[in-house]
């Protein structure tokens, strides 16, 4: 089975087993995860009903408050027009609300920042691990670097003594059957130390291999910014593909989802990579009709439309 159609049945699977949400690709400090699994924190329901959207981290890293309104451009650390951009977003994602004071913009926080998630989970996708391309090289890395609780290899083949003696130990290890969802560990995940500070592998020579200490206060910081970016994205494909061919729907066993089918070529197709007018199928037509948003509501518990983006527009046409 191809990378794409494995991933997203890995993410149909791990969301409807999970309490919390699931991202796809997110770049992290030097690499991009296929999966990441967000484990709700205490307050995971106020960060829900706060905003459907990526807060900006400069905001919630800043000076501004709930109490005080404070002028962006001396509360975010960051150069004035930089501010200002951060400020507005936080103001759209509905975490800051804006008001005058005399020729300038103050803004505040329209609630406390919530302590939403407990773990973060690095899931790496290999449905055949005789092909294993950088594998063993990316989970050293992840491991070195523990901003991820736990680690899991996810393959579709069987696992032999030989490739478990190549991956490291505390990395756990999956075997998923993607027709049926169905889920073997073979090998449970072993915790990593967040709260320490983590190696980062860089470059690679024969002579040297860069490293470099990546404190804990970096990498809690580092996991915020993963945190809200898995919140915002999500692990769904942004659109389905404009043509007639196209289908919205699940793997088999969660068929009501709305996920980029393609008839013609009888498998999940990444729109962005393999639709367009080069396709030898492809027939323009209108997108078949979906609401990925209204899926992931459903199915999870994110809310794409929650009390707090009330005041988000309030603020904004006040300006
Ligand atoms: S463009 Fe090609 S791959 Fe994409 S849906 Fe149409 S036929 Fe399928």
């Amino acid at each position: 089975m191809r990378e794409f159609a494995f991933e997203l049945a890995v993410a149909a699977s791990l969301e409807a087993a999970t309490d919390g949400l699931v991202a796809r690709q997110l770049g992290t400090r030097d690499r991009i995860v296929d999966l990441v699994e967000i484990e709700p924190g205490p307050d995971f329901s106020e960060r829900t009903s706060l905003t459907a959207e990526p807060i900006p981290p400069l905001a919630i890293e800043s000076a501004v408050g709930v109490g005080t309104a404070r002028d962006p451009v001396e509360a975010i650390d960051t150069d004035p027009d930089h501010a200002r951009s951060v400020a507005d977003q936080a103001i759209e994602a509905g975490f800051f609300t804006a008001e005058r004071r005399g020729s300038r913009r103050h803004v505040r926080q329209t609630a406390r920042y919530p302590d939403w998630f407990a773990g973060l989970h690095a899931y790496e996708n290999k449905p055949d691990l005789d092909r294993p391309g950088d594998l063993e090289r990316q989970l050293r890395k992840d491991v070195s670097l523990a901003l991820f609780d736990t680690v899991t290899l996810v393959t579709d083949s069987y696992v032999t003594g030989a490739h478990r003696n190549r991956i490291p130990e505390v990395v756990g290890i999956v075997r998923f059957d993607a027709e049926h969802g169905e889920t073997t560990v073979i090998r449970d995940a072993e915790p990593l130390s967040t709260e320490t500070t983590g190696i980062a592998i860089g470059e690679r020579s024969p002579a040297r291999v860069d490293i470099e200490p990546i404190p804990s206060e970096r990498k809690t910081a580092l996991r915020l910014r993963l945190a809200e970016r898995a919140y915002g994205k999500g692990w769904r494909p942004d659109g389905l593909p404009p043509c007639t061919q196209a289908d919205a729907r699940g793997p088999p066993f969660a068929s009501d989802d709305a996920l980029p089918y393609c008839q013609w070529k009888g498998r999940f197709v990444h729109p962005t990579r393999e639709c367009g007018p080069d396709c030898g199928g492809h027939e323009a037509a209108e997108p078949p009709p979906a609401d990925i948003d209204a899926v992931r509501a459903e199915k999870t518990p994110w809310e794409p439309d929650p009390p707090g983006a009330g005041r988000t527009q309030t603020s904004l046409d006040d300006f």
